[in-house]
């Protein structure tokens, strides 16, 4: 189903469903023998009955074909664990790192299934705002709940669109912009139409007073790559339809690929912001991460700014 001006979802449907996939990744290198970052919290956000559907289509993917020689590996996955690990790795050092300058005010901008709010070891009198849609958010709420997790931070869920006045929803819930915030970004700009990209950046900036800062992944293309990664999903989907699977999990129709988006460390250089930029294939060898780095269909960068 392609992306629609005013389309919902809760977490096992549409967007929602990216949510899962990418905990899923955090919840295979959190097992791994040798685990980047530890989210203890995303094996229990996955694990659950409603999600059960959406899990075996992904973790189907990335198995790759059944009728493919299990010699060739599966490129997806270990694409995409990799990558998630090194992800998440980056962010939570831009968060400690956040913290350390005294930022006490942090928003997760499409929170989905981040965890960060229950495990990252926030100093004292942070509050977290998590933005996502309200079915979302609830149930993350809900299952952490559920299991007894309790956050490390004062978490206050915004159950509101990014494509609606989301800056309101953050005052009435508590967002103080006369304090300096930490924003993060992550595994979200595909999914908004440019204008409602461009719209965020310029509340992001208006919200924020100096010695904010902000954290965005910034998405890049490789063409060939994707339209490979893209042939093989849907090969295997077909061959899942002719099975009487399930096929309803569909990543490559959900992103805006409209044009009109300035490149995120432009547009906030240009507005004052001092930024700086990591690509993430860089970043994964850095990490000891870049088996899998150059094969994959993106060419992600990782774009930090401080607002002076
Ligand atoms: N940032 C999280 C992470 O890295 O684990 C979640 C990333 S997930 C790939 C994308 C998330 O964006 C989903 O949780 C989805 O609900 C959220 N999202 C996408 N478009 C949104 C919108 N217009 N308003 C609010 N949330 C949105």
């Amino acid at each position: 189903m392609a992306r629609t001006a005013n389309d919902s979802w809760d977490i096992a449907t549409s967007v929602g469903a990216t949510a899962v996939m990418v905990a899923l990744a955090r919840a295979v290198e959190t097992a791994s023998d040798t685990p980047l970052i530890r989210d203890e919290f995303a094996e229990l956000l996955v694990s659950t009955p409603e999600l059960a559907g959406v899990r075996e289509q992904v973790s189907a993917w990335w198995a790759g074909d059944p009728d493919d020689d299990p010699a060739d590996g599966s490129p997806d996955a270990n694409h995409m664990v990799d990558y998630q690990a090194v992800r998440t790795h980056f962010f939570d050092a831009y968060f400690t790192e956040a913290a350390a300058s005294g930022i006490r005010q942090v928003v997760l901008l499409a929170a989905g299934l981040d965890s960060r709010a229950y495990r990252l070891d926030w100093p004292a009198g942070v509050t977290v705002y998590e933005i996502d849609l309200p079915k979302v958010l609830e149930y993350k709420t809900e299952t952490l709940a559920s299991h007894g997790a309790t956050p490390t931070a004062n978490r206050r869920p915004v159950p509101v669109d990014l494509r609606d006045d989301w800056p309101q929803a953050l005052r009435d819930n508590g967002f103080d912009a006369g304090q300096p915030t930490a924003w993060l970004a992550e595994g979200l700009l595909p999914f908004l139409p440019a204008a409602a990209q461009e719209a965020m950046f310029a509340s992001i900036d208006a919200l924020s007073g100096p010695g904010s800062r902000v954290a965005v992944e910034n998405f890049g293309v490789d063409g060939d790559k994707r339209r490979e990664a893209e042939q093989r999903w849907q090969e295997l989907r077909a061959k899942r339809a002719a099975r009487g699977l399930d096929t309803s999990f569909s990543p490559f129709d959900l992103w805006f690929d409209d044009d009109g988006r300035p490149d995120c460390g432009d547009w906030f250089a240009a507005h004052g912001w001092a930024v700086r930029t990591v690509n993430a294939r860089d970043e994964a060898a850095r990490l000891g991460r870049e088996a899998h780095a150059e094969d994959r269909p993106f060419a992600n960068s990782f774009v930090t700014a401080i607002k002076g």
